[in-house]
């Protein structure tokens, strides 16, 4: 049995509505990416339109058009509005809106002043306008997740082109008045690709909400929830078990007296402290180094191509920059200070668990010593002393 247009048109409504409850679901059973819901309202117009749009292939009749016209442009405007969320995080409603006004009012204007195949042709081509664009908004957020996104991309590129064609033939063949639906091979190459596109842009939709989801659970499992700063857990993934260079310094910080701001101050001003020492280390080091809360109110990071010189002027800035730092605590202002210990790694057995044992022995020196200052571990010194011995040697 073969399908006529209208059947495929009513199959493609049908699957669009299934879609729709789908994602619904989906989207209810946990709302956090509310590009889901985006996508369900767009789906809503879009069957609409769709049924509305059979029912015109069968009965002609300018209200009937306009309907379908009006209800799959919001459709489509609200697609490409959700694709704009997704990458941005902003609201889609006042895009959506707009697009919806500024392509309905001339497509409209256009079918009800008589020239419904010029309206054909304005939504046709806005709709592979459309279409494309939100491949192009898919496709600049595609480093998130290349697989789904990258589908999506050539599946929303791809009905975007099968509209412009619907666009192109009307217009080669000067069709500016219809009286009814356009009946060409480009709109049956068009309702074709719709069916396919239709269902590889629900899946890769639910696929790529899942692929968020345990980016997001994965993010969470490796991020310290008052600072934002990696997690004990997440730094040992990142770095334990590998040998450690002579080149690459692990530096350890600890916030001096930090049980006496507890005491006297509230657990709250004492986290606000935390927060506070942890924007300096952000601060300190370049965007790709290693930040990491050890726990309570004891931090690391790992410098890589580093020499002595460079982690100890790291270090120090950050303590002196903490320490000039003035809290709000009630009426107060607060100061504190912090100490640290570097250690780099010595040889090929060194591993990090090694030189962080190192950096901390480092810090503890630098606590008996007085707090408020970095210490360097013990055996650079002694490196340090055998050169000079070395070189003094005649
Ligand atoms: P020192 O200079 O020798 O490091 O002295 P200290 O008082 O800082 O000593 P210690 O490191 O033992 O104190 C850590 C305190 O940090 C104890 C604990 O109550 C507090 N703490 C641990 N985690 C948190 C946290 O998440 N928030 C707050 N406000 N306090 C915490
Ligand atoms: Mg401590
Ligand atoms: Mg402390």
């Amino acid at each position: 049995m073969i399908l006529d247009y209208n059947s495929l048109l009513l199959a493609l409504g049908f699957s669009a509505a299934c879609l729709m409850v789908t994602l619904l679901g989906t989207w209810v059973s946990r709302r956090a990416d509310s590009f889901l819901l985006t996508l369900v309202v767009a789906l809503l117009f879009t069957v609409v339109g769709i049924f509305v749009f059979s029912s015109y292939t069968l009965e002609t009749g300018t209200i009937r058009a306009s309907l379908a016209y009006a209800s799959l442009m919001a459709g489509f405007s609200t697609i490409y509005a959700g694709s704009v969320q997704f990458r941005t995080n902003r609201s889609p409603w006042t895009l959506a809106s707009v697009f919806s006004f500024a392509t309905i009012v001339p497509g409209v204007a256009l079918i009800l002043s008589g020239v419904d195949g010029v309206g054909f042709i304005f939504m046709n081509a806005t709709t592979a306008a459309l279409l494309i664009g939100t491949g192009w908004q898919y496709w600049r957020a595609r480093a998130e997740a290349p697989v789904p996104l990258i589908g999506m991309v050539i599946l929303y590129v791809l009905s975007g082109v099968s509209f412009a064609l619907c666009a192109a033939v009307l217009l080669s063949r000067h069709q500016w008045v219809l009286g009814h639906a356009p009946q060409n091979w480009a709109e049956n190459l068009n309702l074709a690709i719709c069916v396919a596109g239709m269902s590889g842009i629900g899946a890769l939709s639910l696929a790529l909400h899942q692929w968020r989801l345990a980016a997001r659970h994965r993010h969470e499992a490796n991020t310290d929830l008052l600072t934002g700063l990696l997690n004990r857990r997440a730094l040992f993934d990142k770095v334990s078990g590998r040998p450690i260079d002579t080149k690459t310094a692990i530096v350890t910080f600890d916030i001096d007296l930090f049980k006496s701001v507890n005491d006297q101050h509230g657990h709250a001003i004492g986290d606000m402290v935390i927060r506070i020492f942890a924007e300096e280390l952000n601060n300190g080091v370049e965007d790709h180094e290693i930040v990491a809360r050890l726990g309570g109110e004891e931090f690391a990071i790992v410098l890589t191509d580093t020499l002595p010189a460079r982690a100890e002027r790291v270090a120090a800035d950050i303590l002196r920059k903490f320490a000039l730092r003035e809290i709000p605590a009630g009426e107060a202002r607060l100061r504190c200070t912090a100490s640290a210990g570097i250690a780099f790694g010595r040889m090929e057995t060194d591993n990090f668990e090694i030189v962080l044992n190192h950096a901390d022995a480092a810090l503890y020196q630098a606590k008996r010593d007085g707090r408020n200052r970095v210490q360097i571990a013990d055996f650079l010194h002694e490196v340090e002393r055998a050169d000079a011995k070395g070189n003094a040697a005649p």
